[in-house]
Order: structure tokens, then C-alpha cells, then sequence
């Protein structure tokens, strides 16, 4: 059986693995911090992660918070508000298996001490060109599952399939106590949030599990550049970044002050960045000309806005792990690499164009979905529950002609509701 590397234990990297050790592969793993060190680094997203990304995780005995109530969310709210706070549209629906969000530290942590657990073969070691050649005569395949920005050099920027050269949003994330929130008549419930300013950014808040193992809101700020919530910095300590959002807030969205009002920030937790969102080819060749995978974010870089980057991540790796294990090849040349690639496209692709549709591409076809799913509930769980799986909404939410055959399905009629 063949030895596989793998740099970059996120996501992308440690499920790959585990994967693959299930399968009796020998895997090396090449990361740069310990698993101490990552329950200590500075603060780190909190992704909401879906069905059926998170299918995989229960398949593979990786879900060590099942039963933990703070990280998961059992419903969704979307909420189109003018910049001056008024109400416009509202979309809400449970979802039909229970959505999770664990602050990466924690999971990355347990993960890594779990994959030694099982055998991997863990290397404490920052990934660099050097080692990815030397990787390359050591082992039978190597993947690179390094994030976004580092080794990004390695992997050529697909022009064809990005759509974007700069980022869309300014994100700044906090980690947050005592917000104030429940889902209309069902007070139990944890939920979602979602508001959407035309021409300003939108607003994310959702319950997770800290590091700390108590719970918290994630919230993401992601401001359309120079637009008025672009307020943030990161010069500033996270508590005055949160208190400017909360006199913006006091201001323009007072339905959304009232959530936040009494919140106080957790452990200093905050950041703040941009990403462009693109794809990239998926083999990378290094100057010998040997070759090397990229999976998650290394593969394709998503903007937090329509919480795909971790989902994606995580759907790559099982992708390229089922394809070893079903079809391993005799070599792992830019040939298979491209036969994985193209395979794996073919859904993810959908991911991509979901995202576009919520930074700033969004199509009037798509608008009238939006517009439905806040008049018809079925719509509104359809489009709720695709959230984890966009190629689940193909092709309603993706071709103009399609989503005149699904309205009409649905009997709605724009006009009826104007
Ligand atoms: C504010 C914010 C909110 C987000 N919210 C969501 C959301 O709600 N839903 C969602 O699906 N996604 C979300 N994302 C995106 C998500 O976090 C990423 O897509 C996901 O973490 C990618 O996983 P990965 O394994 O590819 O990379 P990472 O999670 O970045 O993991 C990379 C790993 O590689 C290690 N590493 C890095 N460089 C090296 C090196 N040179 N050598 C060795 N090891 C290295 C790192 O330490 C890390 O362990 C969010 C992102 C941000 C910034």
C-alpha cells in the first residue's frame, strides 16, 4: 500500500488522513504547530459547518461534539435590511440535520492528537518548497493542505474558473458573550443569522463552541470595501473594533443593536483580513518538475460570506480520498490529479458560483428565488437546507430558465406580491 504526505493539518489536511489511515494507508503529516500550540494561537473562525460535510466527520468517528448543544445550530434566518435598518425580505427554516460551528483551535487540537491516536505519522514542521521536494522523492503522493495564503506560490491561479482579482468584503470576526436572539416561537432553538445591507456588507452571528469549551457568538462583519460599515482596522483592540460596531449599529440597525447591546467580546478574540476569492490549478509543479495536490483552501478560497471555504474543504478531501482508495493509481502524476480535479469540479463548481451569488454577482433569477422563499416556507427550507450542498439547488437557483419552471411549480408570481 502506498505512503501518502500530507502538509497542513486544517480541515482539509486532517480528514484527508483520517481517511486514508481508515483505509490501512501510512500517512505522514506534516504541520506547524503542536496541538498545544494551536489551542493557544491567536484567534481563529468558527465556521458553521453542514450536512452532509458533516456526515463524513460522524462516519469517521471524528465528531467529538455530538451532543454538545452550544455548537450546534438548529435553524436559519436571512434578512435583506435598507441601510437604514428597515426590514425588506426575511427567509427562515430549521434545518433538517442540525448544522455545527467549533472554534477551529479546538478541533484542529483534538484532531491532531487524535490522528496520532490512530497511528498517523505527525511531523511538527513548517511546509516550504524545500520540503514539499523532498516529500516528493520520500512518498507516493503529496498533498498540500496549507490554508490560503501559505504556499500559495506553489498553484498556478485558475483564470477560468475565478471571478474575482481582489476581495470583495473587509471581515472583521469576533468571538462574543451575551447576545440576545431566539427564533420566532421556538425560543430553544439555536439560530442562525444573517442580514444583508444592500450596498453596505452583511451580518453573521451564530452560537459556537469556544475553545475555552463554552459557548459563544460568531460573528462576522463582512463590510463592502470603503462602504459604511468598512470601520474596521486591525490597529485597534477587538473591544473598541466592538464598540464602533456598536454605535454603527445604534444607528443604522437597531433591530441588530438589540442582539448585540449587552454582548462583551471573549478573550480578546477578534480578527480582521480580506480574501480574495479564487480558484486554483490543482497540481502544483515544483522547480524539479515533480509534482504536488492542493485540497481545501489551498485548491479554491471562499469568502466567508456564503460559508462554503470549510464545507468545500472538507468535501475535497473525501473526494481525493475516495479516489485513492477506489481507484488508487499506479503513479500520482498531473494527469490523475487533473482526472480528480475535473471529477470533483463537476458539484464543486456549484460552491463557487452559490458564493458569487452573494458577494456581489447576484443575478436577477437569484433574487426572485430570494424574493419566493420569503413568501413560500418550502422554498425557503429548499434554499435554507441547500446551504451545505449548493449543487442541491441545480439547476432552480443556478439558470434563469430553470427558475422560471421551478416558480411556476412553486405557483408564485412575482406580480401576485408587488
Ligand atoms: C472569519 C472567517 C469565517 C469563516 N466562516 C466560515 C463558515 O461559516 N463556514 C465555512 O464553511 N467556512 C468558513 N470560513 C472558511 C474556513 O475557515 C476555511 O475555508 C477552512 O478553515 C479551510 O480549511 P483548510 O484545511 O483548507 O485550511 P486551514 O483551516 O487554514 O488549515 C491549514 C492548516 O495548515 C497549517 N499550515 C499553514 N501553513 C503551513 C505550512 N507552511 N506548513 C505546515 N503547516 C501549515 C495551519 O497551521 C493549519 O493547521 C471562514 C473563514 C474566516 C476567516
Amino acid at each position: 500500500m502506498k505512503h501518502i504526505a500530507i502538509v497542513g493539518a486544517g480541515q482539509a489536511g486532517l480528514q484527508l488522513g483520517f481517511e486514508l489511515l481508515a483505509k490501512g494507508y501510512e500517512v505522514t503529516m506534516y504541520t506547524e504547530k503542536t496541538a498545544q500550540e494551536m489551542l493557544n494561537a491567536t484567534s481563529m473562525p468558527a465556521p458553521i459547518q453542514f450536512y452532509p460535510s458533516l456526515a463524513l466527520e460522524e462516519k469517521h468517528l471524528l465528531n467529538f461534539w455530538g451532543n454538545e448543544r452550544d455548537s450546534q445550530v438548529d435553524a436559519s434566518s436571512f434578512c435583506s435590511c435598507s441601510p437604514d435598518g428597515r426590514k425588506q425580505l426575511e427567509i427562515k427554516a430549521s434545518l433538517h440535520v442540525k448544522a455545527k460551528s467549533i472554534d477551529l483551535r479546538l478541533k484542529y487540537a483534538i484532531w491532531l492528537e487524535e490522528f496520532e491516536r490512530r497511528n498517523g505519522n505527525l511531523i511538527i514542521e513548517g511546509g516550504s518548497i524545500d520540503l514539499l521536494e523532498d516529500c516528493t522523492l520520500k512518498y507516493d503522493a503529496v498533498f498540500v493542505a496549507t490554508g490560503k495564503n501559505r504556499l500559495s506560490t506553489v498553484f498556478e491561479r485558475d483564470e477560468e474558473r475565478s471571478s474575482f482579482n481582489a476581495p470583495q468584503r473587509h471581515v472583521a470576526h469576533f468571538y462574543l458573550a451575551d447576545c440576545q436572539f431566539t427564533y420566532p416561537h421556538h425560543p430553544d432553538w439555536n439560530t442562525a443569522y444573517f442580514i444583508q445591507i444592500p450596498g453596505v456588507g452583511e451580518l453573521i452571528l451564530f452560537n459556537s463552541l469556544h475553545k475555552s469549551g463554552k459557548k459563544a457568538f460568531s460573528l462576522a462583519v463582512e463590510a463592502i470595501p470603503n462602504g459604511a460599515l468598512d470601520l474596521f482596522n486591525n490597529r485597534g483592540d477587538g473591544t473598541s473594533q466592538l464598540e464602533i460596531l456598536k454605535g454603527y449599529a445604534k444607528k443604522n440597525q437597531p433591530g441588530f443593536y438589540q442582539i448585540i447591546k449587552d454582548s462583551s467580546l471573549v478573550n480578546n478574540d477578534w480578527l480582521y483580513g480580506a480574501i480574495t476569492p479564487e480558484v486554483k490549478k490543482p497540481a502544483g509543479i515544483l522547480p524539479s518538475g515533480r509534482v504536488v495536490m492542493a485540497i481545501g483552501d489551498a485548491l479554491t478560497t471562499y469568502d466567508p460570506i456564503a460559508a462554503q471555504g470549510l464545507n468545500a474543504a472538507s468535501k475535497s478531501a473525501h473526494h481525493v480520498a475516495k479516489w485513492i482508495y477506489t481507484n488508487e493509481p499506479a503513479r500520482f502524476n498531473e494527469k490523475w490529479i487533473n482526472e480528480v480535479f475535473g471529477d470533483y469540479w463537476n458539484k464543486a463548481r456549484y460552491n463557487v458560483l452559490y458564493e458569487r451569488s452573494f458577494l456581489n454577482l447576484r443575478q436577477r433569477h437569484q433574487k426572485l428565488i430570494f424574493i419566493a422563499a420569503s413568501h413560500i416556507p418550502a422554498i425557503a427550507s429548499e434554499f435554507i437546507n441547500g446551504m451545505g450542498d449548493p449543487s442541491a439547488l441545480a439547476p432552480f437557483y443556478f439558470d434563469a430558465d430553470a427558475t422560471a419552471s421551478y416558480l411556476k411549480e412553486h405557483g408564485f408570481s412575482l406580480k401576485a406580491v408587488e
